[in-house]
């Protein structure tokens, strides 16, 4: 697989991986580049592929950018194992380099955090060594995020450590927290790896320059 595959992880579970893999597909198609947004695994319902779907154009079939959808809210590899079903991740690389060779991009949201399992003997880990992706680590900008960021990066193999690429999330309003992180951070990472998304309070409105130029930042310029 030679195109980029960007995997989107998660510090936690429910912190913003599905708007900012929305945010990097509508920004690509802005920018005329044929770009799938897929979130192979789903469980609690289909919202995050749904969005993801609308995000890319509607290009894929629903079912293509979510193969595999269970519907405890649970880490999938159990809702899964709830409804007698398994996923494994030679299925889902497969998956993933099938619509990789349909497109110049592919984007694709992880479950959960790094280390959620999300099928037999697999998480978002070994789906992202599997792929060669590109890291992208969002974390809400709030007190503790540098803790999860380094511990995120600490799980991480030397090479992925190093391409790994931090989004922190602004709250609606400013905190002494969300003020000194990316000070903090920046002296800890690679500064131009370390990205801080505005609070966007309408998601369908136009996309400001400054979001443009970190979205563009991610993706490599
Ligand atoms: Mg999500």
């Amino acid at each position: 697989m030679s195109k980029p595959i960007f995997l989107i992880i998660g510090s936690d579970t429910g912190v913003g991986k599905t708007v900012l893999t929305a945010l990097l597909t509508r920004r690509l198609r802005e920018r005329g580049v044929r770009v799938a947004a897929l979130k192979p695994i789903c469980s609690g319902g289909r919202d995050d592929a749904r969005q993801l779907h609308s995000a890319g154009g509607k290009t894929l079939a629903l079912d293509e950018v979510n193969p595999w959808h269970f519907r405890a809210p649970l880490a999938p590899l159990i809702a899964a194992r709830r409804e007698s079903k398994s996923v494994n991740l030679r299925d889902v690389v497969q998956h993933i380099g099938q619509v990789n060779r349909r497109f110049e991009t592919v984007i694709v949201e992880g479950a959960g955090g790094l280390l959620s399992p999300l099928g037999e003997n697999f998480d978002s880990l070994d789906l992202l060594l599997k792929l060669r992706a590109m890291p992208i680590l969002v974390c809400p900008n709030r007190l503790g995020a540098i803790n999860q960021v380094l511990l995120v990066r600490k799980a991480l193999p030397k090479a992925a450590a190093k391409k790994l690429q931090v989004v922190l999330v602004s709250p609606p309003r400013a905190t002494a927290s969300s003020r000194s992180n990316p000070t903090l951070l920046a002296d800890l990472m690679e500064p131009s790896r370390l990205h801080v998304l505005p609070w966007l309070r309408n998601l369908q409105s136009p996309l400001t320059p400054t979001v443009q130029a970190t979205l563009d930042a991610l993706l490599g310029g």
